[in-house]
């Protein structure tokens, strides 16, 4: 797989890819896109600079986060894989197997060479855990719409996983938008899902 033009992309258009494939994304005017995707690239960058910590797993283990490898029978046709997951209040769980399956794939790409993988989905859920803690902006923001006769209010899952994807890049210097690794992570067992959402963000505009 070709990732030079992924490489490319701006922070920007990742995170109106996650946005897009929010629930709620229907409801959200469209002139409120592009400041809700820069407020939470900028939650994300900021809890990353306050993020004073050289050793995730050390801080992990002071905040008693517990870290837990799991494994799971991989079929391709289960193409909604969890790589990563937060649960409240303090467990995050990494999913061992695809890190396994998809490690052969991985020593070749050059962008990911001297990346630890784990680290940067640890990084990400670290955020999830911290923006619950310290009830950031994308926690806090709530979306009013109209569900038929009723004014609902709700909050906006995906700037989280913007704001976590900013703070996993900015924390651990990446040049590249963790995102890919949703790509990287399931092209070895689920190639076809892979590759699809490789186009899908290719063609965000
Ligand atoms: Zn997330």
């Amino acid at each position: 797989m070709d990732f030079s033009k992924l490489l490319e992309l701006s922070e920007e258009k990742y995170a109106a890819y996650l946005l897009s494939q929010d629930l709620l994304y229907k409801k959200i005017p469209e002139n409120q896109h592009s400041k809700l995707l820069n407020q939470s690239i900028a939650c994300g960058k900021a809890a990353a600079r306050d993020f004073a910590v050289a050793d995730l797993r050390e801080y992990c283990q002071q905040q008693t986060i517990e870290i837990d490898y799991f494994s799971e029978n991989l079929k391709a046709e289960n193409f909604r894989f969890v790589l990563a997951e937060f649960q409240l209040p303090n467990r995050i769980r990494i999913n061992q197997s695809l890190l396994e399956a998809a490690d052969p794939f991985l020593a070749e790409l050059d962008f990911l060479k001297d990346q630890r993988v784990d680290e940067i989905l640890l990084a990400h859920e670290l955020y999830h855990y911290i923006e619950n803690q310290q009830q950031l902006f994308t926690t806090q923001k709530q979306l009013s719409y109209r569900a038929g006769p009723f004014k609902k209010s709700a909050r906006v899952h995906s700037l989280s996983e913007i704001a976590a994807m900013s703070f996993a890049k900015e924390l651990l210097g990446l040049n590249f938008s963790p995102i890919l690794l949703n790509i990287v992570l399931l092209f070895p067992v689920a190639p076809d899902y892979s590759q699809e959402l490789a186009k899908r963000l290719l063609l965000i505009d």
